[in-house]
């Protein structure tokens, strides 16, 4: 058969091989293994599920008030009543007066004596022999049943292609080595083992997925991904990039120019990550770094240090934000910075006029731009770069992994890569850098700069909004500034944009007397950059805006902050809010309003967030809610890498999966091959990014 054909549901679910419907694992099982007469399951089963069958004596179909379909079983000694308020014609034909059912569910009290209510049904002969394995139920997407993929599965398991691809590659010594306890079984038994677990199994230790078949698995899949990312590292090592060595006429360099014009001294932390980066922009291979650090603690000046490095070997660097607001700030800041230094900057964004982006794009590809900041329109558009250097990535973690790779192809060479330099403020867990980005070099800046005063967080009602108010009118009258912050609403922009408008007359209205300004995502770029630099400069005392300042704004005077709807924001995101205040010399408060009722998540967050300021445990709490894609932007990847571990529960597996790549990668090439081909397939280039 050659033609083509639209595909089926487990197709559509990826499940196109034996090897894909092997690895495709229950997440939970049923007990079908035991029989219990219909008197015994209405004792035992209002605790739980059970199991029992009978003869069908009568099949009725009902209205009251409802229509349903009640049918009555019966064995020597009981009878039981079905009941079924949705029901095909199919299942009144399968349960017809005369058949013989093995149902299974909950015993409830019913009208007419004791039901279950929907169970699962089905037709036996009195002595269809029970199944000797615990039934596993699989995930599934809408409209395919379980019994399709428990065939499909059975099936697969017996395909004699499995005894190839599952095959045991692991050296017996090395397992042995590693875990002087093994009491692993070989992987496709492990496999078989988790579909089809005898009926003694611990079931518990099933669920929870720390039973050894489980570990067997989890441990091949955190092995392939640990060699992966280990030959990435090897492979980067093999690349070019051009060395920036520091400066020989150091004196009259642009590095020393930076350095002289700063209106402060770099903090401890801030010269330590910098001398990594030097570091790493002396070697030959491209830099492939993550610098880390809160919101605050001056990360710009160290990617502009960077940048200067590249700049003095005469090479250009780039600087790409996820926003226009947060491209634009690093944009001024930058241009305060490297103009009077003599540095040609160009600014490349979505919103410039047609004119104004040509010219860029020119300046950008005849290298008369040295300096180049912008938002993805520096990967969207029609861009090439003369002689690219340095990428710095701010807030990495908005951009997928796509886009990361995507700078590096518009360097215009496959033999040739420009250093990276990713940012962010979103710390990231140990067992999270180990898996994801064993390839990435990690600098952390830990220490803020001098003076900051600490943010004290007040959790309040929404319902005294007034008091809040009126305490915003002293703050102003002090001279200081603030801003006033309205949710994101996801399915609606233009409510958002209603919501951030109403605030915005009502603050007007309620502080006269102040300029109240409003900046939020529809405007155009020039009017956000209005808004923005008449706050800056203190024409407008109280800015009411949307999450489009999140990342990245930086105005000392503004030390106040009141998040609106606080209990509809993440971790990170009110992390990053507060992070706006508290950079000049006042006390800083962030106020989160919120709204009832409150969920408990909710509740524990926020009551999290006026007791913690610190970024990285934040980020945990975050990691144990969220999961590890949204974190690191891996959802954008569109494939998650790890589909049977947990990286909390089973951290310790990643040490052990660690140590067993570097011995394979050492001694046994050929098994790395075939290892990675199996688990990652074509996903392994993520890894590379
Ligand atoms: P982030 O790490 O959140 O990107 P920024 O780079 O925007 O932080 O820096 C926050 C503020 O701190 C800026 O106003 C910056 O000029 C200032 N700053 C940075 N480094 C220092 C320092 N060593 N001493 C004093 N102020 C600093
Ligand atoms: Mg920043």
């Amino acid at each position: 058969m050659t033609t083509k054909q639209a595909p089926t549901p487990l197709q559509k679910m990826g499940l196109d091989s034996p090897m894909a419907l092997a690895l495709h694992l229950p997440s939970r099982y049923e007990d079908e293994t035991e029989l219990l007469t219909i008197e015994e399951a209405v004792s035992h089963g209002r605790y739980g599920a059970v199991q029992t069958q009978g003869l069908v004596v009568r099949n009725q179909v009902l209205f009251r008030p409802r229509r349903q379909m009640i049918v009555t079983i019966e064995d020597q000694a009981e009878t039981l009543q079905l009941r079924f308020l949705n029901f095909y014609p199919s299942q009144q034909k399968q349960m017809a007066v005369g058949a013989h059912l093995r149902v299974r569910g909950d015993i409830r009290d019913g009208f007419q004596g004791n039901e279950m209510v929907h169970p699962t049904v089905r037709a036996v002969f009195p002595d269809t022999p029970l199944p000797t394995s615990l039934t596993p139920v699989y995930p599934a997407s809408a409209g395919i049943s379980q019994t399709i993929i428990r065939k499909a599965v059975t099936q697969a398991l017996r395909d004699p292609s499995l005894k190839e691809s599952l095959a045991e590659f692991l050296p017996k010594k090395l397992m042995a080595q590693l875990l002087p306890s093994n009491d692993w079984p070989h992987l496709q038994a492990a496999i078989t083992y988790l579909h089809q677990p005898p009926a003694d199994a611990n079931t518990q230790a099933l669920l929870e997925r720390t039973h050894p078949a489980w570990r067997r698995v989890q441990f091949e899949e955190l092995l392939a991904q640990q060699i992966s990312l280990k030959r990435a590292h090897a492979l980067r090592r093999e690349r070019n990039a051009p060395s920036f060595g520091k400066p020989d006429q150091k004196e009259s360099s642009i590095e020393a120019g930076l350095l002289k014009a700063l209106p402060f001294k770099l903090t401890g932390a801030q010269n330590r990550v910098w001398s990594e980066i030097g570091d790493d922009l002396s070697h030959s291979f491209p830099m492939n770094r993550l610098l880390q650090g809160d919101v605050g603690s001056g990360k710009t000046v160290v990617a502009a240090l960077a940048a200067a490095r590249a700049m003095d070997h005469g090479y250009q660097a780039a600087v790409m934000a996820p926003t226009e607001i947060l491209a634009e700030q690093h944009y001024l800041k930058m241009k305060e910075w490297f103009e009077p230094l003599g540095i040609n900057i160009a600014w490349l964004s979505g919103s410039l006029k047609a004119k104004a982006k040509r010219l860029a794009q020119e300046s950008i590809e005849s290298g008369t731009a040295q300096l180049i900041i912008g938002t993805h329109a520096l990967i969207q558009e029609n861009v090439s770069f003369a002689k690219l250097g340095l990428a710095v990535i701010d807030e990495q973690h908005r951009f997928g992994v796509r886009q990361r790779l995507e700078i590096q192809q518009r360097v215009g060479s496959e033999t040739f890569y420009c250093h990276q330099l990713m940012m962010s403020a979103t710390p990231i867990p140990r067992t999270l850098a180990m898996t994801y980005y064993a390839d990435l070099d990690v600098s952390v800046i830990d220490e803020l700069p001098p003076g900051r005063k600490p943010i004290s967080t007040k959790v309040v009602k929404a319902s005294r909004r007034d008091e809040v108010i009126s305490g915003l009118q002293s703050w102003l009258e002090k001279g200081l500034q603030a801003y006033w912050v309205c949710p994101l609403i996801e399915e609606s922009e233009v409510l958002q944009l209603q919501t951030a408008v109403e605030s915005f007359e009502q603050l007007t209205l309620a502080l006269p007397g102040f300029k109240v300004g409003l900046v939020h995502g529809r405007l155009k770029a020039d009017e956000k950059a209005a808004v923005m630099a008449a706050f800056k400069a203190n024409q407008i005392q109280l800015l009411v805006a949307t999450t489009v300042i999140e990342v990245g704004v930086d105005v000392p005077n503004a030390a106040l902050m009141v998040i609106e709807h606080a209990e509809r924001f993440g971790y990170a995101q009110i992390h990053q809010l507060r992070g706006r205040v508290g950079r000049g010399s006042a006390d800083s408060v962030c106020i989160l309003m919120y709204a009832e009722p409150l969920s408990m998540a909710a509740k524990e967050r926020l009551q999290t967030l006026r007791e913690i300021s610190d970024g990285f445990v934040i980020a945990e709490r975050d990691l144990s809610l969220r999961g590890p894609g949204e974190l690191l932007g891996a959802k954008q990847s569109g494939d998650a890498m790890l589909r049977f571990v947990d990286l909390q529960r089973d951290a310790w597996l990643i040490e052990l999966a660690q140590q067993a790549a570097d011995r394979l990668l050492a001694d046994h090439g050929d098994i790395v091959e075939r290892h990675l081909e199996r688990w990652l397939g074509s996903r392994a280039e993520f890894l590379k990014a």
